[in-house]
C-alpha cells in the first residue's frame, strides 16, 4: 500500500473496527492507549516493603529485605520470588482470557502493564524457564501462558528462554480452590528438568502468570536445582493478595 492511502486505510478500518479496550470493551481514552482509564485504574503494584525471598507484602511496621513468617518458618527453594502486580481487576481478567482461551488479544495489554516496571533483580539470570502445562493441557489450550509471559517481559532475551527447561509429567487438576498441603499432594513429582538440558551453574529465572501460595514455584525449584541449578529466581505477573496478609506459602 502506498504511504498516501496507509492514513486512509487506517481511519475506514477505526470505523469499522472502533479501537475497544480489552479489558471492558469501552474505548480508550487516547489513540495510544489499549485500556481505558477505568481499567488501568484496577492495575495495583505490589506495594514495599515485601518479603526479601517471597516478595509478599510485609505489614506490621517490618521493612524491606525482612522475612515474612512463612519463609522464616520454612525458607523457599527460590532465593527471591517477585510479581509486578496484585491478581485483580483487568489484569485477571486478560490473564484469564489468556489462559483459558488461548486468546493473545489480551497480550499487547499485558504488556503495557507490565512496561515500566524494573527486571533488574532479574539480570543476573543466564536462563529463563516458564512453568511448564501439561502436554495435553498445552494442546487444549493452544498456548502456555507462562511461555507468552517470558517472551513479554524479556523480548531481547528470546535466545536464553529454554521452552522445554522443565517438563509436567503428571496432568495435575487444576490447582484453584485447593489448600496449600492440597497444592503440594497434587503437584508432587509433576515437574522434571528436560531431556539434554544441563542447568549446571545457571542462576534460572522461573516465569508463571500468577503466584499464589508458592507451591508451584517451589516444586520446579526443586527440579531446576536437581537439574544443577545454582540458584532460582520466580517471576510472575500477578499476585495473589490476601486481605490482611492471610495466604501462607503452600
Ligand atoms: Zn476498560
Ligand atoms: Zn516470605
Amino acid at each position: 500500500m502506498t504511504s498516501c492511502f496507509r492514513p486512509l486505510f487506517s481511519s475506514l478500518v477505526e470505523t469499522l473496527f472502533p479501537r475497544r479496550c480489552p479489558g471492558c470493551g469501552r474505548p480508550p481514552a487516547t489513540e495510544r492507549d489499549r485500556l481505558c482509564a477505568a481499567c488501568l485504574a484496577t492495575v495495583v503494584p505490589l506495594r514495599p516493603p515485601l518479603c526479601r525471598l517471597c516478595g509478599l507484602e510485609l505489614v506490621g511496621g517490618l521493612e524491606s529485605r525482612q522475612l515474612c513468617g512463612d519463609c522464616l518458618r520454612r525458607p523457599p527453594d527460590f532465593v527471591c520470588a517477585r510479581s509486578l502486580i496484585r491478581y485483580q481487576g483487568v489484569a485477571r481478567r486478560l490473564i484469564h482470557r489468556l489462559k483459558y482461551d488461548g486468546d493473545r488479544v489480551a497480550l499487547p495489554a499485558l504488556r503495557e502493564i507490565a512496561a515500566g516496571f524494573d527486571l533488574g533483580d532479574f539480570a543476573d539470570c543466564s536462563a529463563i524457564v516458564p512453568v511448564p502445562l501439561h502436554r495435553q493441557r498445552l494442546r487444549s489450550r493452544g498456548l502456555n501462558q507462562a511461555l507468552e509471559l517470558a517472551r513479554l517481559f524479556f523480548p531481547a532475551a528470546a535466545g536464553v528462554i529454554r521452552v522445554d527447561g522443565l517438563l509436567r509429567q503428571k496432568n495435575t487438576v487444576p490447582q484453584t480452590g485447593l489448600d496449600g498441603a492440597a497444592r503440594r499432594r497434587n503437584l508432587r513429582g509433576a515437574f522434571r528438568t528436560g531431556p539434554g538440558l544441563d542447568f549446571c551453574g545457571a542462576v534460572v529465572c522461573l516465569v508463571d502468570d500468577v503466584y499464589t501460595t508458592g507451591t508451584t514455584a517451589s516444586l520446579c525449584s526443586q527440579a531446576l536445582l536437581a537439574g544443577g541449578a545454582e540458584a532460582v529466581k520466580v517471576l510472575t505477573l500477578a499476585r495473589v493478595v490476601a486481605v490482611g496478609d492471610g495466604v501462607g506459602r503452600g
